[in-house]
């Protein structure tokens, strides 16, 4: 979903997140007018290159700037073009796609030779430039060497190394760094206050560990988010969206493990099962929490490496990094790493993370480890006393299995027919009655109608209804015998005859159309071609 991104991408200089230094650089030279003729843009993807291209592109063709100053005014007509997408002298090209590839020639070479037709500078933005052909690269080379005045090339990539070095040596070069979770937080907070929604802190904050410093990722899970059409959003709205896992999380596992309790670290990773935990998210934290820690003890330094490091969770970092020794953070990496391949496969999704919680908590037992661990006179003396027994993980596990089996009994036993048999039902008065069923559903679950809203029945197959939803994590969900059981109950209510659900996964997987600007393109074609590749998932460049 892009719609965030597009409608809140920064007009002005002053609105742009991140990325300090290359802002402050390029403003310097717009506003004393000694701009370079060719940058390079790289970095990763979501972080903000093209949106500081075009604002190049704005500043110095803004009509109404004043000089000294490098905000464009926002209003003139060649402002309000390139914000439109439709400047006649900007062009934006897409080298990923084959039209950009097979357009280079006569869209940027050709057309340099020309003077802008309506502005000072005519700016060529060409996007993912490494996917250009060598014949592509030849030709771009020669005009770079000798680029007419009136012309500003900016090319973005995410793969320098795939650049050819002359290419390279011909721009002033900017390397774009990851977003920090701080200014991530801080951007999607004023969306959400545009937009009318609360939102919890801590839901922020996990979208912006979840987008990895990348802020159109983070713009687009809070847009998902923000699609349930809830007012207020707490960690249990966003969770049906944003599978939760999160530090505190983590860093309490490692505390189970430094303190070796084995008991409490396998009811704590059930709780978090129940609660609909991501576990393969949950391993990678885990791995990635135990990484952080070990690099701060190798060098203070090292540990801030991660873009996810704010204030709380370095000093976590510090406090694990005076606790564990490095073969013991090595081993925890090992055995999580081992794990996370078999998390796929594992009929009980959170075994492998028991099996290495079991593997790792005898291991922090031995007197050898205590003593790696810390260097306290008191635990030196451990290492002369008898070895202390080792916890078997035995009873615990046991006393687990025993809780769930209670738990099972107490359940009245569900019976779903899963072969939808007798006359098929009639997909028409399933789109009809479909409001009708969302209320329907309301009355049983509060989560289950949010997941719904934003699916939609396409077929039936027997007397199966078969809904379509967007994200893998809805159709787990959804297939859960118990929300399945209550959507199957509710539709056969509203529909006065049994009927079942099947979950089937939307393709989102759009290819993204692009607009080559060589020409003013009229408002109505443009609304056309967004609500087009909105419809595709996909979203328009140029
Ligand atoms: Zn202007």
């Amino acid at each position: 979903m892009s719609t965030l991104y597009r409608k809140y991408r920064p007009k002005l200089w002053s609105e742009v997140v991140g990325q300090n230094h290359i802002k402050l650089t390029l403003q310097r030279e717009i506003e004393t007018g000694r701009l370079a003729h060719a940058f390079l843009f790289s970095g990763s993807r979501g972080i903000g290159k093209t949106t500081l291209a075009r604002l190049v592109a704005k500043s110095v063709n803004c009509i109404k700037r004043t000089p000294d100053t490098s905000e464009p005014c926002g209003e003139c007509d060649s402002c309000r073009e390139i914000t439109e997408g439709h400047s006649i002298d900007v062009l934006e090209i897409d080298a990923a796609s084959h039209t950009g590839v097979d357009n280079v020639r006569e869209s940027i070479i050709d057309s340099a030779r020309f003077l802008p037709t309506k502005n000072k500078f005519k700016v060529f933005i060409i996007d993912e430039v490494h996917m250009l052909s060598t014949g592509a690269f030849n030709a771009l080379l020669k005009t770079l060497e000798e680029p007419p005045a009136y012309v500003i090339f900016i090319l973005a990539t995410t793969e320098l190394q795939k650049l050819p070095e002359t290419i390279i040596s011909r721009c002033q070069r900017f390397d774009f760094k990851k977003v920090n979770i701080e200014d991530i937080v801080k951007r999607l907070r004023t969306i959400a206050d545009e937009e009318k929604i609360k939102i919890d802190k801590k839901v922020l904050e996990q979208i912006a560990y979840r987008s990895e410093g990348g802020l159109r990722d983070a713009e687009g899970l809070l847009g998902q988010i923000f699609s349930m059409g809830v007012k207020e959003i707490t960690e249990k709205e966003a969770s049906l969206v944003l599978p939760r896992s999160d530090f505190s999380a983590v860093a309490k596992i490692l505390e189970f493990i430094t303190q070796k309790n084995l008991k409490d670290a396998l009811i704590f990773l059930n709780n978090l099962v129940e609660e609909g935990v991501d576990l393969i998210k949950l391993t990678e934290d885990i791995i990635e929490l135990s990484r952080l820690i070990l690099l701060t003890k190798l060098s203070n330094e090292l540990g801030k490496l991660s873009f996810a490091v704010d204030e709380k969770l370095l000093k976590e970092i510090m406090k694990f990094a005076k606790i564990f020794s490095v073969p013991q953070l090595m081993k925890i990496i090992e055995t999580f790493l081992e794990q996370k391949r078999h998390l796929r496969a594992s009929h009980v999704p959170q075994l492998p993370l028991e099996m290495a919680l079991v593997t790792l908590i005898p291991e922090t037992l031995s007197p050898i480890a205590i003593v790696e661990a810390t260097f306290t006179p008191s635990q030196q003396q451990v290492q002369s006393e008898p070895a202390p027994i080792h916890v078997t993980s035995k009873p615990v596990l046991s006393e687990l299995e025993t809780k769930k089996e209670e738990k099972k009994i107490e359940k009245p036993i569900e019976v779903t027919a899963s072969e939808p048999t007798g006359a098929p039902l009639s997909f028409d008065k399933i789109k009809e009655k479909w409001d009708h069923f969302l209320k329907k559903v309301q009355e049983y679950n509060h989560s289950l109608p949010l997941i719904l809203r934003m699916s939609q029945p396409v077929g039936v197959r027997g007397r199966a209804v078969q809904i379509c939803v967007k994200y893998a994590f809805h159709q787990d969900k959804l297939s859960e015998l118990k929300m399945r059981s209550l959507a199957e109950k509710a539709m056969t209510e509203v529909l006065g005859e049994t009927a079942f659900i099947e979950v089937v996964l939307g393709d989102d997987k759009a290819p993204v159309i692009v607009q080559i600007a060589t020409e003013p393109v009229a408002p109505s074609t443009d609304t056309l071609v967004n609500d087009l590749a909105a419809a595709f998932g996909g979203q328009v460049v140029g």
